[in-house]
């Protein structure tokens, strides 16, 4: 404030990082913003913010930013910059060519979960009615795919069931491969203080995890599974309900298909899903197992919170439905203090799956080949929609390599960097005749692009995100699109130029026109969110003021469904050339692969990623703190230093991925969800050895 002077005005806004989707006032001088203050009003921060939101500005003027347009036609020439006009005409034109050399098929998108819910709608509108296909993803694919399957096949939703306000109502909390003080440490703020109230915490992480830390509590139940037995770990638990009678048989009968319960019923207690048949596979001592369950069922409250070290899994789809069965099992669904709690780590990512980027649904959730729902579009759109699903975007990696998929529009997203196995990534992107990278930075996606396109950061538009607890929180525009255009005004000039008319004047014609065709919106409009400050989806006739806690008093597919969910090991193998098992994670200070909290000031505070292993491990090879260390997979090879600590269990390491150096992606394998491709970020078999600095 001192340097850049006092503020002259102030816009209500929502910050662009994680899946809490904080309010801020951004205090400006003129087209600058002065300062982020948590915002008093903010009802899913309630004045609260951490240190990555206070700081997020910054990123916005960085110098790296991409103004100007760009083009070439082919990635070893140099940029050319060029207008907006000649930019689209070209993307249009190579994008026609390659559907005229290759068929219909041979291009789709990539929408982001970093975009707002109108520009993730148009992206995917623009290649279901202007590309004629329904090959479009999302960067929700590698992160929580398989909670839309997985909660969506039990619950009948693809949500969260809870505000983020209900753990104050919680009596039990059970965390799960999620780590809230670092990756939303505003909610992590908000569990700490209902821990220090006398709530009950069960963490199942191989890592001991900083909430376990937190000052004057104790009891904590620390289940430290070997990455990859989720499953089995979360059936062992169900096991003790049922076996030991803990269940909540009142709300089975009453809530919960009987068909399916006893089904389930019978699978569950089968000895081979036991504590004690599950303690050589997780770990896990048994005992620990049984009093996690005894604690979780008894509790009057029980609350799940579960993040991406349940999804990225090859059984992440499997593991949030063994999730919903334990919350259908006890009763805990449909009321304030419990409920089944995806934290996204995204801003948007539930917004982008609600807006219908998947390959094989519409906005809502509405399948493709739902000839009803898919009517609703083909009248308001204009257009004979296809009734296939398209490409998922590993699918679409792979058909490029084959050569049958040639053109690829993404928008805010860095596939290069973040999806697993770089080499085969980079091998596709090559292999295109047409890539469009739309981004604010020049990312190491754009490297193999032949058309750049400036993006806007969430400081230069209007729109919606959609938090973790389905609140939609309007974001404000503060400052001049440094590039010009917004990204939905991009989307439209690029529909129209390939053909396909589009015409919206504001983003909030756009959302009439999301709540026109998604069952779950209908009653939401940028007046009633400056009416109400924000909506909780469903937000409809039943709940015309959007619905904070779900599942109240039914479900969307009538009755809940406990699903069967056998316990698979992952392919991924320890071996004598790989004995040590690695998993990932972030730290409060930066932001997934750090494009943009590396360009803000709290950067300093993490300035590489290391390799965390426990003491055991470093002695057995003979590393110190801070040595070099060679780290090779099955799929890659790369170089981080030693960090040595007890957070870690023997036999397991650690990093983080926010910098381009770590080399995390390159040495993750292609393993997938079984439903979803989302892929097996966490269980990666690795060797260690101390090498010179790179
Ligand atoms: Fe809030 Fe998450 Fe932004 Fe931090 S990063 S201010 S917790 S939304």
């Amino acid at each position: 404030v001192i340097e850049m002077g006092q503020p002259e005005h102030s816009v209500i806004t929502t910050c662009a990082y994680c899946g809490v989707g904080c309010s801020f006032k951004a205090e400006m001088k003129g087209d600058k913003v002065v300062r982020m203050v948590p915002y008093k009003g903010g009802q899913a921060n309630q004045s609260h913010s951490c240190v990555k939101g206070r700081f997020a500005f910054g990123y916005a003027t960085h110098k790296d930013r991409i103004v100007d347009p760009m083009i070439r036609d082919d990635i070893h020439q140099p940029w050319r910059k060029v207008s907006w006009q000649d930019a689209i005409e070209f993307s249009a034109k190579k994008l026609r060519a390659t559907q005229e050399t290759y068929g219909k098929q041979s291009i789709g998108g990539i929408t982001s979960s970093r975009c707002t819910n109108e520009e993730t709608y148009l992206v995917q509108k623009l290649i279901r009615a202007a590309f004629g296909n329904n090959n479009t993803d999302t960067c929700a694919r590698v992160c929580h795919s398989p909670t839309g399957y997985g909660l969506k096949s039990t619950l009948g939703e693809s949500a969260g069931t809870q505000t983020f306000d209900s753990v104050k109502h919680s009596d039990c909390i059970l965390v799960i491969g999620a780590n809230p003080t670092d990756a939303h440490p505003v909610f992590g703020s908000m569990l700490r203080k209902r821990l220090r109230q006398g709530a009950k915490l069960i963490v199942a992480d191989p890592r001991k995890i900083d909430l376990l830390n937190t000052p004057h509590v104790t009891g904590a139940i620390h289940l430290p599974l070997r990455p990859g037995t989720n499953v089995a770990l979360v059936n062992a638990i169900a096991h003790t309900i049922m076996q030991e009678d803990l269940q909540d048989q009142h709300f089975i009968d009453a809530r919960c298909d009987d068909a399916a319960f006893k089904k389930w019923q019978a699978f569950i207690l089968e000895d081979n899903n036991s504590p004690e048949a599950m303690e050589p596979i997780t770990g896990v001592p048994a005992a620990d197992i049984r009093r996690a369950a005894r604690e979780y069922a008894k509790a009057g409250n029980g609350a799940i919170y579960y993040g991406l070290g349940v999804t990225e899994h090859s059984q992440g789809s499997t593991m949030v439905m063994g999730i919903a069965n334990l919350a259908l099992a006890t009763g805990n669904i449909g009321r304030e203090g419990v409920g089944v709690n995806p934290l996204r780590g995204q801003n948007n990512v539930q917004g982008s799956c609600d807006m219908g980027s998947f390959p094989h649904e519409l906005p809502g959730y509405q399948h493709v080949s739902d000839h009803i729902a898919r009517g609703h579009f083909e009248k308001v759109w204009n257009v004979k929609l296809d009734h296939e699903p398209g490409l998922r975007i590993p699918n679409m990696f792979d058909a490029a390599i084959a050569g049958k998929f040639k053109g690829m529009y993404v928008q805010g997203e860095d596939i290069a960097q973040s999806d697993p196995n770089t080499h085969h990534v980079e091998k596709a992107l090559k292999s295109l005749d047409c890539l469009i990278v739309q981004d604010i930075f020049l990312n190491e996606t754009a490297k193999f692009a032949h058309v750049l396109l400036p993006d806007s950061t969430f400081l230069e538009k209007n729109g919606t995100f959609t938090n973790a607890e389905r609140r939609i929180n309007r974001v404000r525009k503060v400052m001049p699109a440094l590039g010009g255009k917004e990204d939905w005004q991009v989307t439209v000039d690029l529909a129209n130029a390939l053909g396909y008319p589009m015409s919206y004047s504001h983003p909030s014609e756009i959302m009439d026109e999301i709540a026109s065709l998604t069952p779950s919106f209908t009653g939401v409009s940028y007046q009633k969110l400056e009416e109400q400050g924000s909506i909780q989806w469903p937000c409809n006739a039943q709940h015309p003021n959007g619905t904070p806690t779900m599942h109240e008093v039914d479900f969307p597919i009538g009755k809940g469904n406990f699903a069967i969910t056998q316990y698979l090991a992952t392919e991924e193998k320890t071996s004598r050339r790989f004995p040590l098992l690695l998993t990932t994670g972030r730290i409060l200070s930066q932001y997934n692969v750090g494009a943009q909290t590396r360009r803000t000031d709290n950067q300093t505070w993490h300035d590489e990623d290391q390799l965390e292993l426990h003491p055991s491990d470093a002695e057995l090879r003979g590393i110190k703190q801070g040595d070099w260390l060679g780290i090779t997979s099955r799929a890659g090879h790369t170089v981080l230093r030693a960090c040595i600590n007890e957070r870690m269990q023997p036999g397991v390491v650690y990093t983080t991925f926010h910098h381009p150096h770590s080399g995390a992606n390159v040495i993750t394998t292609d393993n997938s969800d079984w439903a979803t491709n989302c892929p097996e970020y966490k269980v990666t078999a690795v060797q260690l050895e101390k090498v010179s600095q790179p």
